[in-house]
């Protein structure tokens, strides 16, 4: 829900616009990081759900680490003052520039995606007589349940290394003399609800901690991942994670030996509910079979639901509920000329006008840094919210 203020005030900006709620971020860092400290648990940020520059200082000055997927955004982390003995490196293609970066800033990790990957990072180590401390992302053959868009962990899917090549990712760790073994990494997806995913993650890393251990491998960091999901249908009653409860699975049922650190890297949970897409109706088409809202915001903007046919709530905030308006099931849909650039087809909104406010939900994590120039358009802006527009939760 948006305040009047806030209504007001997008009524005298140019749309369309993401509409950051900073008062909702600093909450849900908070709520996040009170959860994690009751068992020292350590937090990184992943950056790639959004790396708008407020966002960033919002979580870098909270005392996040974070977890990077490329080289800019290794860079971007450091010129955010994130500190760099918490940054990790992931990702399944890292170039030798963007490694060679990432030894010069002498961050605390790399997630190691494949053992050739393990070769490279040792040999451009030694060539800068530095030592790389690695993690070794496995493949646990974890379903995540969640769309198969968005799995990561299960044997078909590109990510991480799978268990029958573990012989030899320890031959390697052991004869590469610059390379510092740390600990394993795992990531089985995004957008989880159901919180039996992680049980049954932890109950794999177990094993596979173990059996690094039995080969004279000290595992001093437990990574395991993020992916932890949001509400996307009631974002105004459930607008922060249960992160308690998602923290307490791994309390659970992650055996922690002494000495060993447990890490997480949270992209979507930390974001998605501090930002709206707000846009205007451009054009009202009533057809045949069909009601189109035309608005002036498309898959340039916000690509989730054309890319991985992901829900995101959807409110007329020019016509609140109480006005007494007939209810009309519109396809919501984008200038962009392709077809799939529809938000979602028969949403139930009150009759709309040209040039009503449009407030699409939930769309901090993953919506402005997909954000694309396709049809040659001008680049998303955002807004931030001040303190007297409080939002109404
Ligand atoms: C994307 C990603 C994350 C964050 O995922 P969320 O679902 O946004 O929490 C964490 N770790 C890795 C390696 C990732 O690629």
């Amino acid at each position: 829900m948006f305040s009047t203020a806030s209504i007001a005030r997008f009524n005298q900006l140019e749309t369309p616009f993401y509409y950051y709620n900073l008062q909702l971020l600093q909450q849900t860092l908070e709520a996040c990081l009170q959860a994690a400290r009751q068992h020292q648990f350590h937090v990184h940020y992943a950056l790639k759900a959004n790396f708008n520059s407020k966002v960033l200082q919002a979580i870098q000055a909270a005392g996040m680490g974070a977890d990077c997927v490329s080289g800019n955004e290794v860079k971007a982390a450091i010129a955010h003052g994130f500190d760099k003995g918490k940054v990790v490196f992931a990702g399944v293609g890292k170039s030798d520039r963007e490694i060679n970066a990432a030894l010069d800033a002498d961050i605390f990790c790399f997630n190691v995606e494949s053992v050739q990957e393990l070769e490279v990072i040792n040999e451009l180590a030694a060539a800068k007589d530095k030592t790389a401390q690695v993690a070794i992302r496995i493949n646990p053959n974890v379903d995540a349940h969640t769309h198969h868009y968005i799995t990561t962990g299960l044997e078909e899917n590109k990510f991480g290394i799978n268990t029958w090549q573990l012989d030899e990712v320890v031959a390697t760790l052991k004869t590469s003399a610059n390379l510092k073994f740390a600990g394993l990494h795992f990531h089985v997806g995004s957008q989880i609800t159901n919180l039996e995913v992680f049980k049954n993650l932890c109950l794999r890393v177990n094993e596979l901690s173990e059996w690094f251990e039995q080969q004279q491998m000290p595992v001093r960091v437990l990574n395991v991942g993020g992916g932890l999901g949001v509400d996307y249908y009631q974002p105004d009653t459930n607008n922060i994670c249960d992160f308690e409860g998602y923290f307490n699975v791994f309390k659970q049922y992650l055996k922690v030996k002494a000495g060993q650190e447990v890490h997480f890297e949270l992209g979507r949970a930390l974001v998605a509910q501090s930002a709206s897409l707000i846009s205007r109706v451009l054009y009202v088409k009533n057809g045949r079979k069909k009601n189109f809202l035309v608005l002036d915001a498309g898959m340039t903007e916000l690509i989730r639901p054309m890319l991985y046919q992901a829900y995101h709530h959807i409110e007329n905030i020019s016509r609140q509920q109480n006005e007494d308006t007939a209810t009309v099931n519109y396809d919501v849909v984008g200038p962009i000329c392709e077809s799939t650039d529809c938000f979602r087809t028969g949403v139930a909104l009150p009759q709309s006008k040209r040039g009503d406010l449009i407030a699409v939900r939930t769309a901090g994590a993953y919506g402005e840094v997909m954000a694309s120039g396709y049809n040659l358009r001008d680049h998303v802006q955002s807004v931030y919210s001040v303190e007297q527009e409080q939002e109404v939760m």
